[in-house]
């Protein structure tokens, strides 16, 4: 007899194991449940219909459930929702939309339900003003608000990837958008001063970004509904994208017998299999271990979502393969820009107490000379001992995909700064630089080591004494519209050889330009002159944005 396999969940994670099992073995009964009307739908590209950057719905249905009869014989059953699995039976408790409920037995269960958006019990918030963007249904739903009678404001709570996402695209309507994040920064899994360039692309672009605000209360007004804010400001607007975060859709495994943990995610080994040898989990459910501490982390990701799925595949048809973790690696789009991090960042770092260095670079995505090179910020974060890579971001107008993937790909092989010094990378001119940027990375951090430089970073210049430091600028004077750091003073390095005698032998010498290359030049000549030197590492770009 065919052995049975489910699916619960017909999205990521659930239409690939699926496709995956009818791929390895035709000797299979696959049914695949699924709670909402589609299948295998582009969830990432949900927020890109609402702002009319991808314009034929139809596209981001990726697959149909005829097309998954046809092509692999699944059976396909949306609009039913597992309601209970029972894991001793090996039974799962199916509910149509229609109100049938039905058994269904098996001999394997995947589990792919992925995680729902955080709906925080404040007053107010049951609004039909209020929307969430999670699947198919409710991406239509937010543009047809925003559209009807052209709304003209909307407020997106939460400066993750889903708000910041739907912030712009809102905002590619023509409505006036307010961000609304209750930290300091948006984009949790960048540092403040890497997420700020962001931040700042977003204003360009006429959103309103209100860090460090909490909205406590919402009020449905005549022709809007009221945000309340903690700090006692009231903002009216027309709607509201509620985006503070995910959490795993699994309350139906409450009574499974499954071990699950305290915020009800599903617990996996690292063959993904959970606490019941016949039943498998994947995606936004499940903890991970992230690659880096080897701890158990949440990392809900489309890439992880789809490996774990064909890992899951092969191990229920007998095979032994093992997850090895999430690194996280991530990019988005803001208007004009890309940010993209992989692995952890300084914040981690810092709270799990990890001994770390780290480098900031400014190069160009390619050759400065070949037309429409822009300039990449970069953050590497590293082993302060065994210098492996521990983490990386990246902003900029172009490459980063680039580099956060080959950075992320390091990483995987527990590379070390080492490694970023002697990659060999494409390069002609309209696409690289003969040393890449993350050539240049390694570079650095090899000066570091070999005390060709020492750094100081922005967050320490509070600490300037006028008896012990001079803040030399090295900028030619032209670049000074820019704005300057407080108490500095400005030698260009063109003029620093004839001028060197104006500056202190007795004092510490913090030396800086634009990124921080000048500076290092400068750092170089200075030190064999016999000065003590700094070179504030990232330059006058990382100055802390308002
Ligand atoms: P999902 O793909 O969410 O699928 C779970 C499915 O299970 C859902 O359709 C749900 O209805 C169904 N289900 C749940 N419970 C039951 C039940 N009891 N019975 C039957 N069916 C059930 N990730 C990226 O890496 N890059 C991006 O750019 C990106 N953009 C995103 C943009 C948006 C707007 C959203 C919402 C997510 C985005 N993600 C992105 C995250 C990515 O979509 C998820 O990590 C990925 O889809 C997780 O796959 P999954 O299979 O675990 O869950």
């Amino acid at each position: 007899m065919k052995k049975k396999v489910l699916v619960v969940g017909g999205v990521a994670g659930g239409a690939s194991a699926a496709a995956r099992l009818r791929r390895l073995s035709e000797d299979l009964d696959i049914i695949l449940f699924e709670k909402g009307p589609d299948i295998s739908f582009a969830n990432c590209g949900l927020p890109y219909f609402i702002g009319d950057v991808i314009t034929n719905r139809e596209v981001l249905l990726l697959m149909t459930p005829a097309k998954m009869k046809a092509r692999f014989d699944i059976d396909v059953r949306v609009n039913s929702c597992v309601v209970g699995v029972d894991s001793k039976k090996k039974v799962v408790e199916v509910e149509t939309t229609d109100g049938k409920k039905y058994e269904e037995s098996y001999d394997f269960l995947v589990l792919a339900p992925g995680a729902k958006p955080v709906v925080p019990s404040i007053p107010g918030i049951d609004s039909k003003r209020i929307f969430t963007l999670r699947n198919v249904v409710d991406m239509d739903r937010i543009k047809n608000k925003a559209t009807e009678n052209g709304v003209k404001k909307a407020a997106v709570i939460g400066g993750g990837f889903v708000g910041v996402e739907s912030a712009e695209n809102l905002a590619h309507l023509g409505v006036e958008v307010s961000l609304i994040e209750a930290t300091d920064a948006i984009l949790a899994p960048y540092d403040k001063e890497m997420s700020d360039f962001l931040e700042v692309e977003l204003k360009r672009n006429n959103v309103k970004v209100n860090v460090g605000s909490k909205v406590v209360k919402f009020e449905e007004s005549e022709n809007g509904i009221k945000l309340f804010y903690e700090n006692g400001s009231v903002e009216e607007v027309e709607m509201v994208v509620l985006a503070i975060g995910v959490t795993p859709d699994t309350a139906f495994l409450k009574d499974s017998g499954l071990e699950l943990g305290t915020k009800g995610h599903v617990l996996v080994n690292d063959s993904l299999r959970t606490s019941d040898e016949s039943v498998y989990a994947v995606g936004d459910a499940i903890l991970v271990k992230n690659f880096v501490t080897e701890k158990e982390g949440y990392i809900p990701l489309a890439g992880p979502a789809n490996r774990q799925a064909r890992i899951v595949a092969n191990n229920i048809m007998g095979r032994d393969e093992k997850y090895i973790g999430s690194l996280g690696t991530s990019i988005l789009k803001v208007f004009d820009m890309a940010g993209a991090a992989t692995g952890l960042n300084e914040k981690n770092l810092i709270a799990l107490g990890r001994e770390y260095k780290k480098v900031y670079l400014t190069p160009n995505d390619h050759a400065n000379y070949y037309p429409g090179a822009t300039p990449v910020t970069m953050k590497i974060l590293y082993d302060a001992k065994t210098e492996e890579i521990l983490g990386g971001q990246v902003v900029g107008a172009k490459g980063v995909d680039k580099i956060i993937d080959v950075l992320a790909t390091v990483m995987k092989f527990k590379g070390t700064m080492d490694d970023l010094a002697e990659l060999e990378l494409a390069y002609a001119p309209p696409f690289n630089s003969p040393k890449s940027p993350l050539n240049m990375a390694g570079f650095v951090a090899e000066n570091l080591r070999d005390g060709m430089v020492e750094q100081i970073f922005v967050e320490k210049l509070k600490e300037y004494d006028k008896d012990k430091n001079v803040i030399l600028d090295v900028r030619e004077k032209f670049e000074l519209v820019a704005g300057h750091f407080e108490n500095d003073i400005n030698i260009p390095l063109s003029e620093l050889r004839k001028r060197v005698n104006e500056l202190p032998k007795d004092k510490e010498i913090w030396v800086y330009c634009a990124i921080g290359l000048r500076g290092y030049i400068a750092y170089r000549f200075l030190t064999q002159e016999g000065y003590k030197v700094k070179n504030i590492a990232g330059g006058y770009k990382l100055k802390p944005k308002k």
